[in-house]
């Protein structure tokens, strides 16, 4: 599925609408360059599952937890991270294999320990479209 939007607001919004439709144990992979709105969808995201605070990239902490909404969230960000060992460390088996959701940035980072079974988020500039558009494709893979 590919989606287009021209404005923060609606990436913002897709992400709020995937996140009323998550469902327990679902994992996505969110890909994009630096400043490409995964953070944006992230808040989206996370306000569609019902979070109420603020939600920020976990960049120096690698994971984020949220248990105010309608499901936990897990929100990783893996991108300083040295080794998945780091992951191990953290405890994302509870997270990947639990009855919250997870979100991953930067997941081919830590690509060796992600479930085949996922949803993959790309998010891709095309500045031939401006500077604000972005093409969102979903992709599932099982
Ligand atoms: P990332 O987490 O991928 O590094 P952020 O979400 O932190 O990126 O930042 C994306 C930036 O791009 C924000 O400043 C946001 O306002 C801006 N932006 C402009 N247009 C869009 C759009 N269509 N979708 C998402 N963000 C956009
Ligand atoms: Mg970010």
């Amino acid at each position: 599925m590919v989606y287009e939007t021209w404005k923060p607001e609606e990436t913002y919004e897709l992400g709020e609408r995937l996140g009323r439709e998550a469902a327990p144990g679902m994992i996505y992979c969110l890909e994009g360059d630096l400043g490409t709105g995964k953070t944006v969808f992230t808040q989206g995201f996370a306000r569609g599952l019902g979070v109420e605070g603020p939600v920020n990239s976990p960049t120096f902490t690698i994971l984020q937890q949220y248990e105010d909404g309608r499901l936990p969230l897990y929100h990783f960000d893996v991108y300083r991270i040295g080794d998945v060992e780091e992951m191990e460390e953290i405890g994302y088996e509870d997270c990947f294999y639990g009855q919250g959701v997870c979100l991953v940035e930067w997941p081919s980072l830590v690509r060796e320990i992600l479930p085949e079974e996922a949803l993959w988020i790309y998010i891709e500039k095309d500045l031939e479209k401006g500077f604000d558009y972005r093409k969102i494709t979903v992709e599932e893979r099982r």
